[in-house]
């Protein structure tokens, strides 16, 4: 069986830029896209902060563009998941991985860049209403609800920045925290206050999104008295934090309490030997397309000095 140098699992901005620099330094690289090919910034609709691109790009594109980049220098892109792996914890040991469909492939160094998702209520009538008017990312679809209504559940940081983000377009933005305080930066908090069209809720929790087809509004419960109270939105955007997905590695990599891999020092690298982590998989701070890009090229020049390091 072959044993390549570099396997990368992760289409996203960091899994591409891994594989543009591991394909540029001859490592060969295979990437497995794993089901959603370009990850999270293909739900995106115009990306305008990533630098290089004066006018903006949509995500989609730049995702393809990121693919064609890393296949000009050699890439193999194989458009599957990875199921298994089995990581070696000795220095210069051969780690397994086994897709979806059953094959086995072995990899001296292994890039771990699978992301995060967002993570949702999990009430029946949200997962119902997923793509009729609920979404866990404002600045992809709250174009859609220009001059609309909206609310927002969430009191960090990505809540509190989504929600002025929708203040700029939509005509009111409830916004729905369940504790009595939100935990958001101070800066932050700040900003949602003094926002005339927010109109913040504290100790509010959804009990029901109402709608059959699109969203027509929401039942929320306010957790001390136990009142309710259905407001009438279009939209529904959840921003209570993303899941790393880091399940593959469970038991053989070190992660911290929410399951983000921790990486050591400066470095991509982790507890293992020729395994190395890029992107939001282990950020959950930054979680930018260009902080995703930088760790991915960070973790093709640590998979490169391995490398260089055990065949000397
Ligand atoms: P956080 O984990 O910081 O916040 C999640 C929020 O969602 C909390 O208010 C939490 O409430 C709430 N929540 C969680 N589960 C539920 C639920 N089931 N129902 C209702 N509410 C729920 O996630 P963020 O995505 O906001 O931020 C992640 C990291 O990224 C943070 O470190 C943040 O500082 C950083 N960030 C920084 C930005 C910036 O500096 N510009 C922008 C965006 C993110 P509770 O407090 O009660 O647990």
């Amino acid at each position: 069986m072959e044993v390549l140098k570099t396997l990368i699992i992760g289409s996203g901005p960091a899994g591409y830029t891994a594989a543009i620099y591991a394909a540029r330094a001859d490592l060969k690289p295979v990437l497995y896209t794993g089901m959603e090919p370009g990850g999270q910034l293909t739900t995106t609709t115009e990306v305008d902060n990533f630098p290089g691109y004066p006018e903006g790009v949509d995500g989609p594109t730049m995702m393809v563009q990121l693919q064609q980049q890393a296949e000009r220098f050699g890439t193999e892109v194989r458009l599957e998941m990875i199921e298994k792996v089995v990581l070696s914890k000795t220095e210069g040991g051969v780690h397994k991985a086994f897709t979806a469909s059953g094959t086995e492939l072995q990899a001296k160094t292994i890039i771990i860049s699978t992301g995060a998702t967002a993570k949702y209520l999990g009430l029946p009538s949200e997962q119902r209403l997923r793509g009729g008017g609920v979404s866990a990312c404002a600045v992809c679809d709250g174009f859609f609800y220009k001059g609309q209504e909206v609310a927002i559940v969430g009191g960090g940081d990505t809540a509190a920045e989504e929600a002025t983000y929708l203040a700029n377009i939509c005509t009111k933005v409830t916004m729905l925290v369940r504790k009595g305080e939100m935990r958001a930066s101070k800066a932050m908090q700040h900003r949602v206050n003094n926002t005339p069209n927010i109109d913040l809720r504290y100790n509010s929790e959804i009990d029901e999104v109402l709608g059959d087809q699109v969203v027509e509004g929401i039942r929320i419960i306010n957790n001390q008295t136990q009142e309710t109270e259905e407001i009438l939105i279009t939209g529904l955007f959840i921003a209570i934090g993303h899941k790393p997905n880091t399940e593959l590695f469970k038991g053989q990599l070190d992660m911290d309490d929410s399951g983000y891999i921790i990486t050591k020092g400066k470095s991509t690298k982790t507890n293992l030997p020729g395994v190395f982590a890029s992107g939001d998989v282990q950020d959950k701070e930054y979680r930018q397309a260009v902080t995703a890009a930088g760790t991915g090229c960070m973790a093709a020049l640590d998979a490169e000095r391995y490398l260089q390091h055990i065949e000397d």
